[in-house]
């Protein structure tokens, strides 16, 4: 069922782009060229994500997000940092949150297959920031990996279905995806959806209620087939909406106006 081809939008069709990483140096040298590409593609707006990283990668993302009318920023301190999360970090987070144009908190949550941070540090982050989510009344941008029980607990713990939000580049099976949107979350997929051995991956995105559904790059991580292996980008959007379209059964037009609709009203953009 995987788009093979190169997937393109109807005339008059636009997608967002709900999670991706704009900073990364990655683009230094064709930035602007690479949101032009997106734009003719008719992703028309896209959500970078400040938190792949140091401190300065939030600054750049909401920088970003003041520079161009179509890019929106979230800030958060990615669960590999998590033990760099002091008060002094949370405090300039919060501050960072009340910048024009971020639209969320994270990414944030827990990441058990690189296990880059200590578990209970990146726990007690990931508590810190639903409890500063919800302070700031803005969603949760959740990033989990071979975690879900854990993230099940503290998600219900600390009250985090009160702002919602979404588990981005949702790599769950499909038990774990009901257990989320039974919390009220959003799941949003990534190119990953497109590969070959995905087919569980696409169950989950069968299932997923037409008003809980996301898309996203990762860029310039995870590209979809057909651009495998090669740097992502936000114009390759398409090409993970196109695929789940087909498992959907719905037309890549009506797959588009859900997620455009759904991103819109998630980060209550204008
Ligand atoms: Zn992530
Ligand atoms: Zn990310």
């Amino acid at each position: 069922m995987a788009a093979s081809h190169h997937a393109a939008l109807p005339p008059g069709v636009t997608l967002i782009d709900s999670h991706c990483h704009l900073d990364e140096e990655r683009f230094a040298t064709d930035r602007d060229a690479v949101i032009a590409r997106a734009h003719a593609a008719g992703v028309t707006r896209m959500v970078t994500i400040g938190a792949s990283g140091s401190m300065q990668a939030n600054h750049d993302a909401v920088g970003l997000a003041q520079q161009h009318a179509s890019i929106f920023a979230t800030v958060g301190i990615h669960p590999h940092e998590a033990s760099a999360v002091t008060p002094a970090v949370i405090d300039e987070i919060t501050r960072l949150a009340g910048a024009p144009r971020v639209v969320a908190i994270g990414e944030t949550g827990l990441d058990y297959y690189y296990d880059n941070s200590p578990r209970p540090s990146q726990q007690d982050a990931f508590r810190q920031f639903i409890a500063l989510a919800r302070q700031l009344r803005l969603p949760l941008v959740v990033h989990l990996r071979d975690a879900y029980d854990d993230a099940l607990t503290i998600l219900r713990d600390e009250g985090a279905a009160d702002v919602g939000g979404v588990i981005h580049c949702f790599s769950g099976d499909r038990g774990a995806a009901r257990a989320v949107l039974d919390l009220g979350f959003h799941l949003s997929f990534s190119g990953i959806v497109t590969f070959k051995n995905a087919d569980e991956l696409r169950a989950a995105a069968r299932l997923t209620p037409a008003d809980r559904l996301l898309v996203e790059t990762d860029a310039p991580f995870l590209a979809p087939i057909p651009y495998r292996g090669k740097r992502n980008e936000p114009a390759y959007v398409v090409q993970t909406a196109a695929a789940i379209a087909a498992v959907r059964q719905q037309s890549l037009d009506e797959l588009a106006t859900l997620t455009h609709t759904n991103t819109e009203r998630l980060f209550r953009l204008p």
